[in-house]
């Protein structure tokens, strides 16, 4: 049964204990609207969740931009926001055992839970996922609500994960995407990383950034990042990049310069328009891999005479429960951590609108129950 919605004005509030403020995608084709909805109640197996960050991906932007006919027939409206951390608020009968109050990060990627890729943990890549979105229990943010709302409705509770103690939750939830991705792209990739390996990412944006951390952090790996902004190139650095490139024509031919004309071991292509899908190609050593994390949506020929001798190539989906643990227990030493810029639930359309402009400092996270 659909829920009675209110959409309401910036900064209007209505008083009331049993309603919450919720950033949902409410018409196809348009943006995302600051509604006024019922706070959930945690049923059997459920666990509610009080939002602590809920970060700005760069796929949100293709579920109001794109035609309808691109996207799964979502049933609208439903709250978006698929990056998020928390506190366990109140539990349902069986749901979670972690106790009231315990910072979590929330596992997305829900699968159907009883196919081949479901029993080996593998949920992103779910053998039901087009049922799991379509009649089943969806994605939260992806057809089913999701964190940009005060509260979040966890259905199973093996999805929270909790977080150390000294990671601040807020910074934390950029982890579970862009983080998650990322991790899970450069983990299953390590056999391309010896000594004397040179990885490329392509894209320095919320997934970048990690990216460039994590592949130093596991690898011994030259890094060589690109990006058309020079500012984000500077960022790159900052974040351990040994070298970088401004994307174009010229880049293939400079990324071989860099590797003694070689090409690059390992390319993460985590903007995947046909131009950038090229430059991969064009940059890629022999028996090199490229993996397209990004939704560009861009296409590349592949034909024995057309890449490099050896070369693979994949996509990615979000990564596995295991690899968020691990990629947040990596961020709790400190050798990973997001940049992160944080606004109100009043200014999430702001967060949008810098995320599309390209505008944003780091990871757009909105914090409904403001400022720690
Ligand atoms: P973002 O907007 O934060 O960053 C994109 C970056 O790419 C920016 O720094 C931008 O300047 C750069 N860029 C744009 N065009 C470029 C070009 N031609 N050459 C080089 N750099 C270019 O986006 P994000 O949130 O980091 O997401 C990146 C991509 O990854 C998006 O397509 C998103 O949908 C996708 N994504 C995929 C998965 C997955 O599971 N496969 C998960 C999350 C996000
Ligand atoms: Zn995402
Ligand atoms: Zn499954």
């Amino acid at each position: 049964m659909r829920r009675q919605l209110f959409k309401i004005a910036d900064s209007v509030r209505l008083p009331s204990k049993s309603n919450m403020l919720a950033y949902q995608f409410t018409t196809w084709e348009e943006d995302f609207e600051l509604c006024e909805v019922p706070t959930p109640e945690p049923g059997p197996g459920e666990t509610l969740i009080r939002v602590a960050g809920a970060g700005v991906c760069h796929s949100d932007l293709y579920l109001c931009d794109w035609p309808r006919s691109m996207l799964p027939s979502y049933d609208l409206p439903f709250t978006v926001g698929h990056e998020i951390t928390g506190w366990v608020e109140e539990t349902g009968p069986g749901g979670s055992d972690l106790e009231a109050g315990t910072a979590v990060a929330v596992y997305g990627a829900w699968g159907c839970g009883a196919c081949g890729q479901c029993a080996i943990q593998s949920e992103n890549y779910c053998e039901n996922a087009a049922e799991v979105v379509a009649s089943g229990p969806g994605r939260p943010g992806l057809g089913r609500d999701g964190g940009i709302a005060e509260f979040f409705l966890a259905p199973m509770s093996h999805h929270l994960v909790p977080l150390p103690p000294d990671l601040d939750p807020v910074e934390a939830a950029p982890l579970t995407d862009a983080g998650l991705t990322t991790y899970h792209t450069i983990r299953q990739s390590l056999d391309h990383l010896d000594e004397g390996a040179t990885a490329v990412v392509i894209g320095v944006g919320g997934l970048g950034s990690l990216a460039i951390q994590i592949l130093r952090a596991l690898s011994g790996a030259q890094v060589i990042a690109v990006d058309i902004a020079p500012a984000r190139l500077e960022v790159a650095r900052r974040h351990g990049a040994h070298q970088t490139v401004l994307s174009g024509e010229d880049a293939p031919g400079v990324i071989r310069e860099m590797t003694a004309g070689r090409g690059a071991d390992l390319i993460l292509d985590i903007v995947g328009t046909d131009d950038t899908l090229s430059l991969a190609v064009s940059a890629a050593a022999i028996r090199g891999h490229i993996t397209v994390v990004g939704i560009g949506p861009g296409s590349f020929p592949m034909g024995y005479l057309q890449v490099p001798r050896g070369l693979s190539a994949s996509t990615v989906f979000w990564g596995t429960i295991s690899d968020l643990a691990e990629v947040v227990a990596l961020a709790g030493t400190g050798a990973v951590k997001s940049d992160t810029e944080t606004f109100s639930m009043q200014d999430a359309s702001l967060a949008y609108q810098k995320l599309r402009e390209g505008s944003l400092e780091g990871r757009a996270v909105i914090v409904p129950h403001g400022p720690r």
